[in-house]
């Protein structure tokens, strides 16, 4: 009998991409998110296969990439707690564990009152990618609640986390699913936790990352995702011989990521003009200092808004986006979707040089679309923000040799990573018809290869 071929050789890369975005639609109704973040490599991946057709079929006929955007499983549950006026509140918990072709499910939980399946299935699908980049053994997946941290006391946090915990805790392991932080979850949450993960099990082993350098969290997790972002925005900038000093910054978001951006980039002598949260931005004319900063983190970090900020020379500006700032580099560290089409033509018409994604997809396709037409370049989330779970791949190898790394080595290792990862975004991103690297195109390719190759070799499951 012959087998019935889902496409036949003289299909185009563009009717296979409208016939496979027509299924993901229909069995993920409503999942705009997820759609837009599949949509993004599909593009990429599609005309790499059909383009090199002798050596890449063998992803159409096994159907890689629709296999990889289903998830191995979701898991969806139920936390109650007990708030501080012993109201009862309900919350939903997820987990997605997405792909463990390359080692156990790895990524963030987020606890945010926007998180739903389809938010989650986006991270859950950009982190196989992104983890794959790392070129560490750890597959893609990404949990997290509806929970609105924001305005809740310690002893509602620590309820709350051990509410999920105790479901959580029977679907992850060290060698199963090792979630970490994402929004609305640092170092503080992971301990709760962990301290509750640890109780319920009886067993002490790295089942989260990010946790206190006490109990086996690794120096430099807190600041990898913010100085991996800087590094990798450096290695595009020294492949086109340039650098940071005294270049006019933007960035956006005031939280971990962006805080540690800033800190990176003013050791590059780069003059940071903004940081940004859900209510407003500053502005400091002449660059944010060491000073500054630490004032700034001190406010974030006590639950506050950047409005509280009494300092000199910053200008608060309630509402509003910083993108019609004035400067070579632009940092979007905050959270999806956040520099739009129209943001885009600002940073073009003000001869914004570079892009550099902190945050995960924070640039709509249609802005991308812009950056990309007027040359600007763009260092895409999954490629530029990996250096968070970068460290807590090297947070999962200290623990299970139950050794702690010293912070020169750690830092040095990030650096080699993330110039790998620009590297391998090179190398599938160059094209002789454009002078221009896609770094986009560069970052899905590679990632994707090895996850494919892989699952190929795995047969069919
Ligand atoms: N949430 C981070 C990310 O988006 C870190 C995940 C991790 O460390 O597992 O990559």
């Amino acid at each position: 009998m012959s087998k019935k071929k889902y496409y036949s050789p003289g299909d185009s890369a563009k009717k296979y991409l409208s016939c496979f975005e027509k299924g993901l639609k229909k069995r993920n109704p409503n999942e705009t998110e997820f759609h837009q973040a599949v949509n993004e490599v599909a593009k990429s991946i599609l005309p790499f296969m059909f383009d090199n057709m002798s050596e890449y079929e063998k992803y159409l006929e096994n159907k890689i990439l629709e296999r990889l955007t289903e998830p191995d499983r979701i898991i969806s549950f139920r936390v109650t707690w007990e708030d501080d006026k012993q109201n009862v509140r309900l919350n939903k918990g997820y987990r997605v564990q997405f792909n463990n072709s390359l080692g156990p499910y790895k990524g963030g939980l987020r606890f945010h009152p926007s998180v739903n399946q389809s938010i989650l299935k986006f991270l859950g699908f950009e982190q196989i990618l992104k983890n794959s980049l790392t070129g560490l053994q750890i597959g893609g997946g990404k949990g997290g609640a509806d929970f609105n941290p924001s305005g809740k006391s310690d002893r509602e946090i620590i309820r709350f986390c051990q509410s999920y915990m105790t479901e959580l805790y029977r679907h992850i392991g060290a060698n199963t699913d090792v979630p970490a932080g994402d929004i609305g979850v640092g170092e503080r949450e992971i301990s709760y936790l962990f301290g509750q993960y640890k109780r319920i099990v009886n067993s002490f082993e790295g089942v989260l990352t990010g946790k206190d350098t006490d109990f086996g969290g690794s120096l430099l997790r807190t600041e990898a995702t913010g100085y991996g972002l800087v590094y990798f925005a450096e290695s595009i900038l020294k492949h086109h011989d340039r650098s940071f000093e005294g270049e006019a910054c933007i960035v956006s978001g005031a939280g971990n990521v962006s805080q540690h951006a800033v800190e990176k980039l003013i050791e590059l002598k780069a003059k940071v003009i903004s940081m940004s949260d859900s209510k407003g931005f500053i502005y400091v004319k002449e660059g944010i200092d060491e000073d500054l900063l630490e004032k700034i983190k001190k406010i974030k970090n006590s639950g506050k808004s950047l409005s509280d900020l009494k300092a000199k020379k910053v200008e608060y500006k309630k509402d509003g986006k910083p993108w019609g700032l004035q400067a070579k580099y632009a940092f979007p560290c905050a959270t999806q979707n956040e520099l739009e089409e129209e943001d885009a033509k600002t940073l073009v018409k003000n001869k914004c040089e570079g892009v550099f994604e902190g945050a995960n997809m924070p640039c709509t396709p249609s802005a991308v679309k812009v950056l990309n037409k007027g040359g600007v370049f763009y260092g895409p989330g999954k490629a530029a923000n990996a250096g968070g779970v970068t460290v807590s791949g090297f947070e999962m190898s200290q623990n299970s040799g139950k050794i702690s790394w010293e912070r020169e080595k750690i830092d040095e290792r990030l650096k080699e990573t993330m110039k790998t990862i620009h590297d391998k975004c090179v190398k599938y991103g160059a094209s002789e018809k454009n002078k221009n690297i896609d770094y986009a195109k560069g970052a899905n390719i590679a990632g994707f290869i090895k996850v494919a190759d892989s699952m190929l070799d795995f047969g069919i499951n």
